[in-house]
């Protein structure tokens, strides 16, 4: 295979997928998708499927969960399938360490239109009986959030965009980008050479590795973080909201007859992770501090999966300095399921104008003298103080 392209895209995730289908539906030409296994197989599989309008913690990512919140209002009439949006409401907790954080946050959503409940201790026990309340501060709920199929939001996205004539190849892995003095030219894969004037790197995970062929130390930090799915459990009701500890960073939902439980943020160099049950100590330490009730709990089935993360929590977005004709779309951490309709619309915008201003707080230069290796001590540092 030989193929010729305007735009390629190394990675089908919920990222590069939606990337495709915004440069396609917007006229960038001819656009191809490698992706070495089948699309959304990546860390986009692996994530816990909400759809959250507290999650970000500035004014800028929490406008974006805005507009994407919005796209995901109307995916179903965009894109003809269904995402079986659930709108379960977010309750956050916090005992002491971490509730001026959270008190901040719940001022921030209120200042920008976001509905957002204060709870107090009392009135969390009185919603719900099973948590454990004595240590806790504070507590929030914002009825809005909710859990989508990320699958169907990555199949949304692929046969819209193939539609519009874009090429999703799978089973296809990238293996190198070839340059031509200081731009690049083109995207060797498994399945031949690819020429295009431009690549965008949606990698996610795997972002770091893709970034090295052409030199780059990407700041991203793979960080490692498991969910587990009880047996049926019918203990907690399953009109529950997603309840998140945040002190712990430790989190639980209803999910079928069951509940689904996420943990950890070990920083890792690995891309794919096999999930080990004998390492759910933590995890099921918090969850029994926080709901007790739930030491009943048996594991139906788990998994590990690798968040992106950079030192801001923003992604990395657009052009790189001295790679004329590389574009990223990476970095996207414990939201890009949720984030990825704007992740590929403002891709999409940049290649057709060329106007960058939009992606200027997203850019790689805002990192510049921090490498790969700095970055678990300095988010650390960034959070004591
Ligand atoms: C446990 C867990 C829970 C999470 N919960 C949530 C949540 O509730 N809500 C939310 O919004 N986000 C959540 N996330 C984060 C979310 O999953 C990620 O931010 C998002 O999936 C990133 O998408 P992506 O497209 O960048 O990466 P990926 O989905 O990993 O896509 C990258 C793709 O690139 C492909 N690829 C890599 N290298 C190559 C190559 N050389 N050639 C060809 N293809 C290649 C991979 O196969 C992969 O499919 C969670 C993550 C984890 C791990």
């Amino acid at each position: 295979m030989s193929l010729t392209a305007d735009v390629v895209i190394i990675g089908a995730g919920t990222i590069g997928s939606s990337t495709a289908y915004h440069l396609a539906r917007q006229g960038a030409g001819r656009v191809v998708v490698v992706e070495m296994g089948r699309a959304g197989s990546g860390t986009s599989s692996k994530s816990a499927s909400m759809l959250s309008l507290q999650f970000g913690h500035d004014e800028l990512m929490v406008r974006m969960a805005q507009r994407a919140y919005a796209r995901y209002m109307q995916f179903e009439e965009e894109f003809g399938v269904p995402i079986d949006f659930r709108r379960t409401g977010l309750m956050v907790l916090a005992t002491e360490a971490s509730a001026a954080h959270l008190r901040r946050n719940a001022g921030l959503m209120q200042t920008l239109g976001i509905p957002t409940e204060l709870l107090s201790p009392e009135e969390v026990k009185y919603r719900y009986p099973a948590i454990h309340t004595e240590d806790l501060e504070l507590g929030t709920f914002g009825p809005d959030d909710g859990v989508l199929d990320a699958h169907m939001v990555v199949s949304g996205y692929v046969s819209k965009a193939r539609e519009l004539g874009a090429q999703v190849l799978e089973d296809v892995r990238a293996t190198g980008i070839r340059m031509d003095g200081g731009r690049v030219a083109g995207v060797e894969t498994t399945a031949g050479y690819i020429e295009a004037p431009l690549v965008v790197n949606a990698g996610g995970p795997w972002a770091i590795e893709i970034g090295r062929w052409v030199g780059l130390d990407l700041p991203i930090l793979n960080s490692a973080r498991s969910i587990v799915v009880t047996q049926p459990f019918p203990d907690i009701p399953s009109d529950w909201p997603f309840v998140e500890d945040v002190t712990v960073e430790w989190y639980c939902r209803p999910e079928g007859p069951g509940i689904l439980m996420g943990m950890g943020a070990a920083p890792t160099d690995q891309t794919e992770i096999p999930f080990r049950r004998e390492a759910m100590d933590d995890m099921f330490a918090a969850a029994i501090h926080r709901i007790p009730v739930l030491a009943k709990a048996g594991i139906l089935t788990g998994w590990t999966g690798v968040r992106p993360m950079t030192l801001d929590d923003r992604p990395i977005l657009g052009p790189v300095d001295g790679v004329q004709g590389l574009l990223l779309n990476c970095g996207w951490g414990g939201a890009g399921v949720m984030l990825s309709p704007v992740a590929g619309d403002l891709l999409a915008r940049y290649v057709m104008t060329g106007e960058a201003a939009a992606l200027e707080p997203f850019r790689l230069g805002r990192f510049a003298g921090v490498r790969t290796s700095d970055i678990h001590d300095l988010r650390i540092l960034a959070r004591t103080g």
